[in-house]
């Protein structure tokens, strides 16, 4: 719409794309509204809207994904948590933690290591997903209320993993983000569900998912009315065997350029191996990502689960004093650290 159409002119529009048999969604933004015309089967008649009062121009969003498309929304999506850490500024965003929560004492001490070196989210992995049946499967609920004390203590916001339709509301209760896990990333019931869950989704790209497929994936989580939605590049099967999965990089400018949606970039799962970690955190940086995020373990010899590519306390600490000037080069800065908190 143009920047002074009026309420009257948005809802003309409304009505007339409700008229033509379709639903209208109007999307506020900083310099005018949008209208997306949702359900668009090709016969959309655009002179019709093209004549309406108040109407700048007909966009058509050639993509097959719609409302996650720079064309739907132009400004970038900011997903807010309720302890104040913004994804999707100039802010660099730092999420870390273990794998898996594996014990009350575990946890605890990593999340009080993880804050005071400057994250300002913790990972950690109540409901695993392991590639065998007899590998440690996570605490459960145990793991959800370890979390919950955890960021009570930290101030630290949460992240951890819905395996499952069934199980989504109850990880919504306890975390700030719901991640959908790389294994997950076409689950479409659990991404519906994920839409309809009221907290931030962390979707995690296939290990054989295109950019589209991921976008796509995204859609549907939108599609369901939850526009705070956090992408993540976390490797893609290669044929080399040296690292893990192949950290695809590209896939963060690219992601920026077609779509409004954070992206973040996971090293530890994207190399598998802790002393590749801290180089491709740093790309990852450079390369214009929103956010990282890292395995931490207290004592990663011990881990339960991605042991060989958790760092230890130290190794973060250098990561950490490694990407500020490479934010601050590309005119970003490292989330400011949580403050002291006086209890916990
Ligand atoms: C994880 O974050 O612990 C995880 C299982 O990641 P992914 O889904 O990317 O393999
Ligand atoms: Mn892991």
């Amino acid at each position: 719409m143009k920047h002074n159409a009026t309420t009257e002119h948005i809802q003309e529009v409304v009505d007339a794309i409700k008229d033509m048999g379709y639903e209208a969604r109007p999307i506020p933004g900083g310099q005018r509204t949008a209208v997306g015309l949702l359900g668009n089967d090709g016969r959309v008649d655009s002179a019709r809207l093209e004549g309406l009062e108040g109407v700048l121009e007909v966009i058509p969003v050639t993509h097959p994904y719609k409302q996650v498309s720079r064309e739907w929304r132009e400004e970038n999506t900011v997903v807010e948590l309720a302890n104040g850490t913004r994804i999707g500024t100039s802010d660099v965003v730092v999420m870390a933690g273990p794998c898996a929560v594996e014990s009350a004492a575990q946890i605890m001490d990593i999340a009080h290591q993880v804050r005071d070196l400057g994250a300002t989210v913790m990972r950690g992995g109540a409901f695993k997903p392991r590639t065998s049946p007899y590998s440690f499967q996570g605490l459960g609920m145990k793991g959800l209320e370890l979390l919950a004390r955890a960021r009570e203590a930290t101030g630290l916001a949460i992240v951890t993993e819905a395996l499952d339709p069934e199980g989504a509301k109850a990880v919504a209760e306890y975390a700030d983000i719901v991640q959908i896990g790389a294994r997950n990333m076409q689950n479409y019931a659990l991404l519906r569900r994920a839409g309809r869950l009221g907290k931030p989704v962390l979707l995690k790209r296939g290990m054989a998912a295109t950019i589209d497929e991921l976008l796509l994936a995204a859609e549907y989580v939108l599609a369901e009315g939850n526009e705070q939605v956090i992408l993540c590049e976390r490797g893609v099967r290669g044929f080399d065997t040296h690292t893990r999965n192949l950290l695809d990089l590209t896939a963060i400018p690219v992601v920026k350029a077609l779509s409004h949606l954070p992206i973040i970039a996971d090293p530890s799962h994207g190399t598998g191996v802790r002393s590749k970690v801290t180089p491709m955190a740093r790309a990852a940086v450079a390369a214009g990502a929103d956010g990282i995020i890292v395995e931490v373990h207290p004592d990663p010899t011990k881990a339960l689960s991605d042991g060989a590519q958790s760092l230890y306390p130290e190794q973060f600490a250098e990561l950490m004093e490694q990407i500020r000037p490479i934010a601050r080069a590309i005119g970003r800065e490292v989330t400011a650290p949580l403050g002291v908190l006086t209890h916990g």
